[in-house]
């Protein structure tokens, strides 16, 4: 199976902007493992601009462009640093990508991104993507990594988008405000019933939220491709869902 894996801030990061050590290096086993399985892995990864603010002691999430990007430029070397070193120790190497909407947009960037990821795969290296966020203004943003990740999963033709979250899936409301929410196990078709479901933005140091995760859901179901989402807080939930088993909110793609 060609998965693409797409893992929030509020997965790698703890609040602080700090790496959440136990979180990462757990993502990193299980997914060496799901290679060594025969699987094809491509990891979206935020964490730039967050951790960036961990490391640069910033009070807080950046509001302003230039410190937003500073951020990233420091955040993005440490997170992949962390990968190399953590997926060396199971024997894989990985491959940074850094693209913005331009890119995508672009006919012959696309194909050229397309064409190294697919050699990438091929060369048994796992590709890890995240936005150029030192680049990226807001005309030429994808914007979250919710986008990113369903761009990347097209561009790949992936069978399975995961996003890795700080919440089970989609519920029937808010679980954070309503006890009685019921999470939604499989949703056939994103209709204007379920986007009033979701709620605005992720808290935090977090980018997305469940807007984002549906608008990612329509873009790959349109394609063929499934999504799902699930909480990031236990990674080897993903040995479940290679398995096929039911985990957190599953959107089928249109076949
Ligand atoms: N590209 C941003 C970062 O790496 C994250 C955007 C997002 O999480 O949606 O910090």
């Amino acid at each position: 199976m060609r998965i693409v894996v797409k893992v929030g801030t509020s997965t790698l990061a703890h609040s602080t902007g700090r790496m959440n050590i136990r979180h990462v290096e757990e993502l990193v086993k299980v997914l060496s493992d799901l290679k060594n399985a025969g699987h094809e892995v491509i990891l979206v990864s935020s964490g730039a601009i967050g951790m960036g603010v961990g490391k640069l002691n910033l009070p807080g999430k950046p509001t302003d462009m230039p410190t937003k990007q500073a951020a990233a430029a420091v955040g993005q070397c440490e997170l992949m640093y962390t990968y190399d070193r953590l997926f060396l120790q199971y024997n894989h190497t990985v491959a940074q990508i850094l693209l913005t909407g331009e890119d995508v947009d672009d006919q012959q960037r696309r194909e050229n991104f397309e064409n190294t990821l697919e050699r990438l795969l091929e060369l048994g290296a796992l590709p890890i993507i995240n936005e150029n966020d030192t680049v990226a203004t807001a005309e030429i943003k994808v914007g979250d990594n919710d986008t990113l990740g369903a761009i990347v999963a097209k561009c790949a033709k992936a069978e399975l988008l995961v996003l890795l979250s700080d919440i089970e899936g989609l519920y029937t409301a808010d679980p954070r405000k309503d006890p009685a929410a019921k999470l939604i196990p499989v949703v056939e078709e994103v209709t204007p019933d379920i986007e009033t479901l979701a709620g605005g933005v992720g808290s935090g140091l977090a980018t997305g939220g469940m807007a984002t995760k549906l608008r990612a859901a329509k873009m790959v179901n349109a394609v063929g491709c499934d999504m799902i989402i699930t909480n990031g807080e236990h990674p080897e939930v993903l040995y479940d869902i290679a398995e096929g088993k039911a985990v957190g909110t599953r959107f089928i793609g249109k076949k």
